[in-house]
């Protein structure tokens, strides 16, 4: 999130003092050299694009929506369908639902009850809820998403009622102005926006608002939410179609979060296609552009401004059948998570995209402020879209990744509290929000995140199931009378073991998701018998039976050491087991809790470190420098200067780590 005005001109300053004043003019543009190579192993990556460039423009003059609804080729279970098992996901779902029961709605209202000139006498919030915050009602949309996403998760009756309450509040508060607009600050923040003078992000803030309507519609069969939705499209409508399309144009230029993307969903809900139309004019076209060229011209953008937009993209190819949209988000995953994501799946420095692609060493020398929470958040999401087009289980080794060397570890099991940065150079901490006075953009994403880690797990065509992540967990596959219990405790253990349970023996196919990490093709067992059957990493192994109650497939999973590198800097590398990062606990003892509680991000200019670590290693093999520890997950170094113990990152907290090391 562009977090104030001061900041965005720092960000401007940063990426300035980079040199990224892309500003080619069109015919530069027109035929810039492609070099960009693909990662290999990359699912479905497409084509780099060589030569010369053809003088086209995909996104050209008016957009055209025709509804055609582009099949699945697999679905997603229901989150009703999918119950967690006790885990550390299990853990984290909790502690966020204690938040969510926690937080008052009355609190939450209280801006908008202010701007609707209804009568509040509750305590304002603090941080970006506070009542002169320009995003102010931003973190009530993510809450109502978090209620109703938490509802369907874990069949929480309280928070349903606190989010239907909450939507009947807000209904009156649209009411009083006007029965279109709902926020919690007054129109003359969109006057300005239309004017093009200063103001922090008013789309943004409806964007989540509105979300929130959907989700609780969606999830909690909420029809009032459906109709405060339709209104505050309806102004939509009212407000974009007041200006010329070009002027619309310079409009996308303020961050505007998944405008598009809800208007869709809205559309496809509602089967109307107005709502569509509306969506469409929140297609920022220099962004599109280039990207359904397959060209990398995210230097210089604010990255979590962008990916919402792309998922949005997605969404319009799946309810349009339009190949633009289905390459720009094609491309941009690819380059996202092939040229431009640190090893622990995260993206972004500064908020930004600072660099070329494939110089992250570059970037991460550009500040600490790496990895902003909302943007693994928005790449989960996007990733789960694009892997639901092909069934390709290499989206899951991204997914996986990043589910748990970013998402896992940054929410505090103990406080609910969540991160904003993760940042990932040597000697940093983590920093968590306060329950009150935070209210960050990625508190918001946080709240609607550990709400749903139930949702990926399982999948599903007509003749089988996709098992993805080794997540304890039970699925209910209703249409086949077919349940199956995985009982793991990976990571832990290498292994997983799925139980079924079937009201009448069945036939069908369990596909199992091999991860790229794998060191060699698992070992199965069927009810309890070795099992001839395999697949190599990458792919999935597929067992087609008639399934009873009482049948079981065991799964090993073998992990190893391994490194990856900088792009950039070869000597710059990180320590990985199987789908873990590994971090080097560097101690805390000077970490109190105020350098901790209501910080973004470590200020380690204040409180400094000492340089990235170095790890001399003999004969080219990790394993001649990082020894098994005596417990679990952990290792040590051997044979260096000073040794220190290596940890999965998801677990370090209360102190100072490395994630990269220069290896010599
Ligand atoms: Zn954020």
């Amino acid at each position: 999130m562009n977090k104030s005005r001061l900041s965005r001109r720092a960000f401007s300053a940063v990426v300035a003092g980079a040199g990224a004043a892309t500003t080619l003019n069109a015919k530069q543009k027109a035929t810039k050299e492609i070099t960009q190579a693909s990662v290999p192993g990359d699912p479905a990556a497409p084509a780099p694009q060589t030569g010369t460039l053809p003088e086209v423009t995909p996104f050209a003059g008016e957009l055209v929506f025709t509804r055609r609804i582009v099949a699945p080729r697999v679905n997603p279970f229901r989150r009703t369908e999918v119950q967690l098992l006790p885990s550390a996901f299990k853990d984290a779902q909790e502690a966020n639902r204690a938040v969510l029961n926690d937080l008052p709605a009355d609190r939450l209202l209280h801006s908008f009850r202010v701007n609707a000139g209804l009568p509040s006498s509750s305590q304002p919030l603090g941080g970006w809820e506070k009542l002169d915050c320009e995003l102010r009602g931003h973190f009530a949309g993510h809450f109502l998403s978090g209620c109703a996403l938490m509802y369907s998760s874990t069949g929480d009756k309280e928070l349903k009622a606190k989010g239907d309450y909450m939507v009947a509040e807000l209904a009156k508060c649209q009411q009083r102005l006007g029965g279109g607009y709902l926020s919690a600050f007054p129109l003359e923040l969109f006057d300005r926006l239309k004017a093009r003078k200063e103001v922090w992000a008013p789309f943004y803030t409806v964007h989540k608002i509105m979300a929130g309507m959907l989700d609780m519609y969606q999830e909690c069969d909420n029809h009032q939410a459906l109709d405060v939705l339709k209104g505050m499209a309806g102004w939509t409508d009212t407000w974009t179609a007041s200006m010329p399309e070009e002027h619309m144009q310079s409009v996308l230029d303020t961050e505007y979060g998944g405008m598009n993307e809800v208007l869709y969903n809205l559309a496809a809900v509602t089967g109307d296609d107005r709502f569509a139309a509306v969506g469409d004019r929140f297609t920022k076209k220099r962004f599109f552009n280039p990207l359904a060229l397959r060209r990398d011209e995210l230097r210089g953008l604010h990255t979590n401004t962008h990916i919402p937009q792309v998922i949005g993209a997605a969404r319009r190819y799946e309810i349009s059948g339009d190949q633009r949209f289905h390459d720009v988000a094609d491309y941009f995953w690819h380059e996202v998570t092939g040229t431009r994501t640190y090893v622990t799946g995260g993206t972004s420095n500064n908020e930004g995209w600072l660099v070329e692609p494939n110089r992250l060493a570059a970037e991460l020398s550009r500040g600490t402020s790496t990895n902003e929470c909302c943007c693994a958040y928005n790449m989960l999401k996007l990733t789960r879209s694009l892997y639901t087009w092909t069934a390709d289980p290499r989206y899951f080794d991204y997914y996986e990744r990043t589910l748990y060397n970013h998402r896992l570890g940054t929410i505090n099991t103990r406080t609910g509290a969540t991160q904003y940065y993760l940042s990932i150079v040597p000697g940093a901490w983590r920093t968590f929000n306060s329950r009150y006075d935070s209210f960050w953009c990625c508190t918001g994403t946080g709240v609607e995140e550990y709400s749903k880690l139930n949702d990926s797990i399982y999948f599903h065509d007509e003749d089988g199931i996709y098992v993805n992540l080794f997540i304890p967990s039970e699925v209910k596959w209703a249409q086949k009378n077919l349940r199956i219990r995985q009982e793991t405790s990976f990571p832990q253990m290498a292994s997983t073991r799925l139980l079924i349970d079937a009201d009448e023996p069945i036939r069908t196919a369990i596909h199992i998701r091999i991860p790229a990490w794998a060191s060699s093709a698992p070992t199965v067992k069927i009810n309890g018998r070795a099992s001839e059957i395999s697949a190599s990493p990458g792919s999935y192994l597929t067992v087609v039976s008639t399934w009873k109650t009482g049948d079981s497939i065991e799964l090993d999973l073998p992990m190893h050491l391994y490194i990856e590198s900088m792009p950039d800097d070869r000597a710059m590398q990180a320590i990985l087991y199987g789908p873990l990062v590994l971090a080097g606990e560097l101690g805390g003892t000077d970490l109190t809790p105020e350098l901790v509680i209501g910080h973004m991000g470590p200020d380690l200019k204040k409180h400094p470190a000492d340089g990235v670590p170095s790890l001399r290693v003999s004969d080219s093999a990790i394993e001649s420098a990082v020894k098994p520890g005596d417990r679990g997950l952990t290792f040590r170094t051997v044979g260096q200067k000073a040794d220190v113990s290596l940890v999965p990152f998801h677990t370090i907290s209360g102190q100072r780590y490395a994630v990269y090391w220069n290896v010599s």
